[in-house]
């Protein structure tokens, strides 16, 4: 039946009237028609009404001074009351905006609706009667205001809600602050990228998703630029900061925004966010990847759009960048893990050459382990002093006394034995431990030394011969510590011998030519290691101050009888001879060897055809024995 309600005002016996609501229900079926009418007193329920409306006025005048827009919602009737100041605060007219419930979210934005509903529709079902709420609506002129809605919900006598009221205050300046404070504290000041802090936690999010939808990969991209240091050094700090943001750009366009990707389409392959970890190095996360190859076509695309030169104050840049991809199928549960392997992969990438790309697999990963542990080891090594030096002879070939000892060092390790440098040199050079591991070198050769001089007299080793690596040589402070332990071992300078590779000098020529010449003033020896190696030319070593060269054993090695490759042996000792140096032959392991360096005049022979290097006991045990023989 078709039922209307309507307010109408009835008047009782006496007179008086009170307010009533009047339903006509329809009866059609009845002969004849009828309209049944129900009279509701609802004298109460208006008394309630008024006092609400009279306590809200009071309300509203108190926050019409503090700025608040007033609504008040009439559930029953789906009208709401929106106040002059609310519409004004947004910028409308009073007859903009009607009484409907739909005026008031048509206008909320629409990532914001959903949550405003579930609140209101939850202090309205009973959940909470007041309620405060935060969030975006849209003003007259299509921009966003951010406000803050503060509500109470009114029941009637049986307890269902019938109204909710409250205000509305303008909180955007407020969040405008908040948002670029927060902007600050996640964005880098120089390219304005996500800094390292918001990457991390990004990734945490995507960590979390992919644990979900394990068929969605992501990805980690790690980016080092490969000559930053050479152009901020040589062009200086400002060049090198458009530098950063020169390239920050160029990523960006490599890269679709996170932002706008993610809200268009989820699945979109290489949406991704670029962000600067610090320095040169910047990540990039991958999203929506279906391949781990489409992580390996944007690295691709990358590289491409560096490679173009930049043009910065009248120079032309070519810069290029090494990256590292970690994809991650579900398989990490840590974003530091994540970041740690696409790192490794990107050490990967510039070991293998730079400007290319490496992705982080198993082998690498066990390597990373490996490495890991290594450098625990060798931090160990240098605390509880595990480290041990060997000597091995270098004979005077004409004689074959012992002139000298080369110091060589040896790690016995707990676990794997006695170990050779060959299998942790690396490692001490990258980790920078090598510092430590060199200065316990010096003076551990250097005490050696010491104490046969001091024993054996005129059977003494001349001196001892310390090897130096690249990275030690190239230490600015490198003369003064060995100066250092000269004094701590109470030597003259000429008990010490220094063993520097060709490489050095051919990759440095410069600088080392200045620490050379300090060492030489010192009255330390210098000796050429591994000659033949590095492509020099010995007019060239004229120009340095060494007094020997070692022809490395791979020459040696090819020594024979009638051999076309003993003339280079030959031509590199007469050549020496001429520039005034004496010449040492390593790795001398045959009589036919030994025969064919003494025809050439080699001066010094080392090898294990007579001694391999050995426990300082068992070296002391040479002194004083005169000549040696071949496997002595
Ligand atoms: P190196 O300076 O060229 O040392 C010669 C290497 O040849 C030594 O290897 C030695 O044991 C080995 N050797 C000696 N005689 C023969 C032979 O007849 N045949 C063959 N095949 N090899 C022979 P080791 O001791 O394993 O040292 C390897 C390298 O590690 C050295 O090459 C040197 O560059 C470096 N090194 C050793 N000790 C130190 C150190 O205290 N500090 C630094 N920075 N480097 C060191
Ligand atoms: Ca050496
Ligand atoms: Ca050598």
């Amino acid at each position: 039946p078709a039922e209307s309600l309507t307010e109408l005002s009835a008047q009782r016996p006496d007179g008086s009237r009170f307010p009533v609501w009047a339903s006509f229900n329809a009866l059609p079926d009845a002969d004849p028609p009828l309209t049944a009418i129900l009279f509701h007193d609802i004298t109460e329920q208006k008394a309630r009404e008024e006092s609400l409306r009279q306590r809200e006025e009071r309300y509203e005048l108190a926050m019409r001074g503090a700025n608040d827009g007033i609504w008040d919602w009439d559930i029953r009737a789906s009208r709401v009351f929106f106040s002059p100041r609310w519409k004004s605060m947004l910028g409308y007219e009073e007859g903009d905006i009607g009484s409907a419930p739909q005026d008031w979210f048509s206008r909320v934005h629409p990532d914001d609706v959903r949550e405003l509903r579930r609140v209101v529709g939850k202090a309205h079902s009973g959940g909470s009667p007041n309620f405060v709420h935060e969030y975006r609506i849209r003003r007259k002129d299509g921009t966003y205001a951010w406000v803050l809605l503060r509500g109470v919900v009114v029941s009637d006598e049986s307890g269902k809600p019938s109204r909710m009221a409250g205000s509305q205050t303008d909180v955007s300046a407020q969040k405008h602050s908040e948002d670029r404070l927060q902007h600050e504290a996640l964005h880098d000041a120089l390219t304005g990228l996500p800094n390292r802090s918001m990457f991390m936690d990004r990734l945490k999010h995507a960590i979390r998703r992919n644990r979900r939808h394990t068929d969605q990969l992501f990805a980690v991209l790690f980016l080092d630029l490969d000559r930053f240091k050479v152009i901020n050094d040589s062009l200086g700090h400002l060049i090198g900061d458009q530098l950063l943001i020169e390239v920050s750009e160029r990523l960006r366009g490599s890269v679709r925004s996170y932002d706008v990707a993610s809200r268009v389409n989820d699945n979109h392959p290489s949406s991704g966010m670029v962000s600067r970890l610090g320095g040169d190095e910047f990540a990039i996360l991958l999203d929506g990847l279906r391949r781990p190859e489409d992580a390996a076509r944007v690295a691709e695309r990358i590289q491409q759009r560096l490679q173009e030169p930049l043009r910065l104050a009248n120079n032309e840049i070519y810069t290029s960048t090494s990256i590292g991809i970690a994809v991650c199928k579900g398989d990490y549960d840590r974003a530091d893990e994540l970041l740690r392997d696409a790192d490794t992969a990107m050490y990967r990438a510039k070991s293998l050459g730079k400007a290319r790309y490496a992705i982080f697999d198993d082998t690498l990963h066990g390597q990373a382990l490996n490495r890991l542990q290594w450098e625990g080891d060798l931090h160990r090594a240098l605390e509880r002093d595990e480290f041990v030096m060997y000597y091995q002879p270098i004979v005077a070939l004409d004689t074959g006394t012992l002139n000298a000892f080369e110091s060589l060092i040896r790690w016995q390790h707990p676990d794997k034995g006695l170990l050779s440098p060959a299998d942790f040199m690396k490692i001490a050079e990258e980790t920078g431990l090598v510092a430590r591991m060199g200065w316990w070198a010096f003076g551990e050769a250097l005490r050696q030394q010491g104490a046969w001089l001091k024993q054996a007299g005129e059977a003494a080793p001349r001196y001892v011969s310390v090897n130096l690596s690249s990275k030690e040589i190239m230490h600015p402070s490198i003369v003064a510590q060995i100066e250092e332990a000269l004094t701590q071992a109470n030597l003259d300078a000429n008990a010490l011998n220094i063993e520097i590779t060709e490489t050095v000098i051919v990759d440095n020529p410069q600088s080392i030519a200045d620490t050379l010449g300090r060492l030489r003033d010192l009255g330390v020896r210098l000796s050429l290691d591994d000659f033949g190696t590095g492509y020099s030319s010995l007019s060239y070593l004229h120009e340095f101050p060494i007094e020997n060269v070692k022809i490395d054993r791979h020459f040696v090695r090819d020594i024979g009888p009638d051999n076309k490759k003993n003339e280079i042996a030959a031509a590199i000792i007469r050549l020496c001879h001429n520039l005034g140096l004496t010449v040492t032959a390593e790795g001398v392991e045959t009589h036919s060897q030994l025969a064919c360096l003494r025809t050439m005049g080699c001066d010094y022979i080392q090898g294990y055809l007579f001694v391999p290097p050995l426990p300082s006991d068992e070296a002391s045990d040479l002194l004083g024995r005169g000549a040696l023989t071949p496997e002595s």
